[in-house]
């Protein structure tokens, strides 16, 4: 088993929550998929880059605000020093605070092996509860975010104190604007710890797009998130919470778009 930064493989090491892995291959030394890169539309992740290095990265804060606020919110420092974006996604815990901006952004997964490599869109990386479409002998390598003229990308994560909580609900929204008239175009909701997996959600997005972020927009949006996700009771939160609360933070988030 590949090994990252390790926050989430050293938790399974006493194998108290399952099997440990057998034999572990640290990927440290591959100082190629670390850092940033532009190309042009687009900005190219190392899977290897940790949330220190997304905090600190002007390019990062410049494009992808949003992801630098989410790296922010996760675990604590010692956690952001060595944790990794990567890991994140392979890891494909619902509940993991980058995902949501992935998803919001469109962004795409390049992923290698002996075989070559491929792209799968975000959106089709989890297949289900905890598994993902990377193959035994596959590494992430980068996650590359289209960067879209006039996008916005708001995140929000709601969880029990400000560091080391695990999100109970995790929303991030984005749509592109074309000046005062038109409504807003392209726009993307996506949740984590609502489902199984890190979600899109559709209907809500198709209530938004063509929109002006208005009051009615916004009570709309909320009403539809609200009847559209079916997350569950567990040890950190409760259904009920959950469904009020990631409607809130939606229409919160419309208001503060809208300015009123
Ligand atoms: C105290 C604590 C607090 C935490 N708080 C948060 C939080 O607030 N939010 C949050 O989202 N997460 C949190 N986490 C979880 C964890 O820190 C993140 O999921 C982190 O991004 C995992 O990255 P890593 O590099 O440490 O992964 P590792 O533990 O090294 O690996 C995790 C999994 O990914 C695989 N993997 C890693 N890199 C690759 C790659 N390039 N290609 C293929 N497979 C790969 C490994 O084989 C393993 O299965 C927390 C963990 C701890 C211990």
């Amino acid at each position: 088993m590949p090994i990252a930064g390790g926050t989430d493989i050293m938790v399974r090491i006493t194998g108290e929550i399952g099997e440990p892995p057998e034999r572990m291959l640290d990927l440290a030394g591959l100082d190629d998929l670390r850092g940033f890169a532009l190309d042009g539309r687009a900005i190219l992740i190392g899977a290897l880059t940790t949330y220190t290095e997304i905090r600190r990265s002007a390019m990062c804060r410049e494009h992808l605000p949003a992801l630098v606020e989410a790296a922010a919110t996760i675990g604590a420092a010692q956690i952001q020093n060595r944790g990794t974006i990567g890991g994140n996604l392979a890891n494909a815990s619902a509940a993991g605070d980058t995902l949501p901006v992935l998803l919001a952004t469109d962004a795409e997964i390049l992923l290698g092996s002996a075989r070559g490599e491929r792209r799968v869109p975000v959106a089709e990386f989890f297949t289900g509860y905890r598994t993902t479409a990377l193959a035994p002998d596959e590494l992430i390598l980068r996650i590359r975010v289209p960067l879209s003229a006039g996008r916005e990308v708001r995140f929000r994560k709601v969880g029990t104190r400000r560091a080391q909580a695990i999100s109970k609900v995790v929303l991030s929204l984005a749509w592109r604007e074309h000046g005062r008239t038109a409504g807003w175009s392209d726009v993307r909701v996506a949740l984590g710890s609502v489902a199984a997996t890190p979600i899109r959600a559709m209907a809500t997005e198709a209530a938004l797009e063509g929109r002006h972020p208005i009051p009615e927009a916004a009570d709309l949006a909320a009403e539809t998130l609200a009847a559209e996700i079916e997350p569950i009771d567990d040890v950190r939160s409760t259904a009920d919470y959950r469904r009020t609360v990631a409607a809130r933070v939606l229409h919160r988030l419309i208001r503060e778009a809208g300015g009123w």
